[in-house]
């Protein structure tokens, strides 16, 4: 990867470090999480409001609070960024590609047109001691989301889970 790239992405997670946003705990929500990266002492405390959209459960909102490395936070940014407003299945799929991103140890070239400032992480991927830092608030709101389908679904939703 070539300096200049790299720091375009260190700008990208500068700037959502210092101005994060979507950033702090809101009403209404369906569940709460929270999530710790030992390894590096990062938390996020995240809550998921789904509501009903023309084709299916939508993100409705996604707060959170979080304290950590700039790699953690600025990524809470950005996945918030991705999903709020998203179908929660197309949010599943944003979340499956950010996870393929960061999996791929600096190898996956990333899809701009899907993770926008997600594409930042790319550089952190070669990093396996970072690549928790960037996860965590994906997972967190992976887990989140799936409780409130859980929870709040009765006969009409379709509880399949992971379905891809
Ligand atoms: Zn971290």
């Amino acid at each position: 990867m070539s300096t200049e790239l790299d720091n375009l992405y260190q700008e990208i997670i500068l700037d959502h470090y210092k101005n994060p946003h979507h950033k702090g705990l809101r009403d209404p929500f369906e569940s709460e999480v929270h999530h710790v990266n030992p390894t590096c002492g990062d938390e996020v405390t995240l809550r998921v409001h789904l509501a009903d959209g023309p084709s299916g459960a939508m993100v409705q909102d996604v707060s959170y609070d979080s304290v950590g490395c700039s790699i953690s936070q600025a990524s809470a940014s950005v996945m918030a960024d991705l999903v709020i407003g998203k179908p929660v299945d197309e949010a599943m799929s944003i979340h499956q590609t950010f996870l393929e991103l960061m999996q791929g140890k600096g190898q996956v070239e990333p899809d701009e047109d899907v993770l926008e400032d997600g594409i930042a992480f790319a550089g952190v991927a070669k990093f396996p001691a970072r690549v928790k830092c960037a996860l965590l608030s994906w997972m967190a709101w992976k887990d989140a989301t799936t409780q409130a389908r859980s929870d709040t679904a009765p006969a009409v939703t379709d509880v399949v889970g992971e379905n891809r």
